[in-house]
């Protein structure tokens, strides 16, 4: 038997995100003037890009492509992103690549508190990429990664931003079990546009995760957010609102999509900075505990400060 080997395109240089290769191409609006995005040139940003490669680790302000990296490093805040750089679905509005992951690296969780540690943080905030390969989700790894940073910095107030654990039964009592701070999961946009922003993905699953998070430990805050720009309309904004609330979700964020590339959905509309003030009171009208809403906000911005609003929110309420 003859076993012909392919010395020449072993390797082969692989597009990003294969599934949208041979996709037509979305065009987009113009930029307004309200998005705006600094270079990253600051002496602390190349500090927290240091440590960062130093560790060998992965963050989503740069696999997305944030609008706000040069900000957020300039002052060491990074949002780690663990389980490799590979996601398993292919969400049409996400810049991770996709395709099929690599096996878990069991320093990783190490590493992170390592680099929260040098990082000097007083809040973190850990994602992942979807491990729908993995038989819990990636549950267990993200468990030990909050142990990790934990033990290392037992200051430090730790954030987790997870996927949706779709058919992955346990999971979900795994990372809660190992008591983050504050768990985060997005919902990303309204139920009408799950099919072709978000198909892997089934709302009221995410809402359902949300509320069992909080039923399994009070204590927690939850968190989740969208972006908008994707042909939602106002009122399916505002059911989104009423659904977390009766999911007892504490903290939402609403944020402007931006494309990633041409190949991705397009931005439907840039909404103004005055809707998203709008959004924000309303959601405070319905019972959040925070909100923030601007066409710059993300998941993760700023998110120290607001865990120190939050806590006193709280607070404040039970007074
Ligand atoms: S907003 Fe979040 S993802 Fe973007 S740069 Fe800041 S920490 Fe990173």
């Amino acid at each position: 038997m003859v076993v012909v080997v392919d010395t020449v395109s072993a390797q082969p240089i692989r597009p990003r995100h294969p599934e949208k290769a041979a996709r037509p191409d979305a065009l987009s609006p113009k930029k307004p003037e309200w998005i705006r995005v600094r270079a990253p040139t600051s002496r602390g940003y190349a500090d927290t890009r240091a440590i960062v490669k130093e560790n060998g680790l992965v963050t989503v302000c740069e696999e997305a492509g944030c609008p706000n990296i040069g900000e957020c490093w300039d002052k060491k805040h990074a949002t780690f992103m663990i389980m490799g750089d590979t996601c398993t679905r292919a969400c049409a509005f996400c810049n991770v690549k996709t395709g099929m992951p690599e096996a878990l690296d069991l320093a990783e969780p190490d590493n992170v508190a390592e680099a929260t540690f040098k990082l000097g943080l007083k809040h973190i905030v850990i994602t992942s990429v979807d491990r729908d390969d993995l038989a819990d989700g990636g549950a267990a790894h993200i468990a030990a990664t909050i142990r990790a940073v934990r033990a290392r910095c037992p200051t430090t107030t730790i954030e987790i931003l997870t996927p949706d654990f779709l058919r992955k039964d346990g999971a979900l009592e795994t990372v809660v079990a190992a008591k983050p701070d504050v768990f985060n999961h997005n919902l990303e946009t309204v139920p009408s546009r799950y099919l072709s922003v978000r198909p892997g993905a089934r709302y009221f699953h995410s809402i359902r995760l949300l509320q069992r998070a909080k039923e399994l430990d009070p204590s927690l805050f939850t968190k989740s957010g969208i972006m908008v720009g994707l042909g939602e309309e106002r009122h399916e904004v505002l059911q989104v609102m009423d659904d977390l609330r009766s999911a007892d979700v504490d903290f939402l964020t609403i944020g402007q999509y931006l494309q990633p590339s041409l190949k991705h959905h397009a931005v439907m509309r840039f909404v103004p900075p005055e809707e998203f003030a709008g959004y924000e009171s309303v959601a405070y009208s319905k019972g959040f505990l925070m909100v923030s809403s601007s066409p710059m906000t993300r998941s993760s911005h700023h998110a120290g400060d607001n865990f120190t609003k939050l806590q006193a929110a709280r607070a404040a309420l039970s007074r």
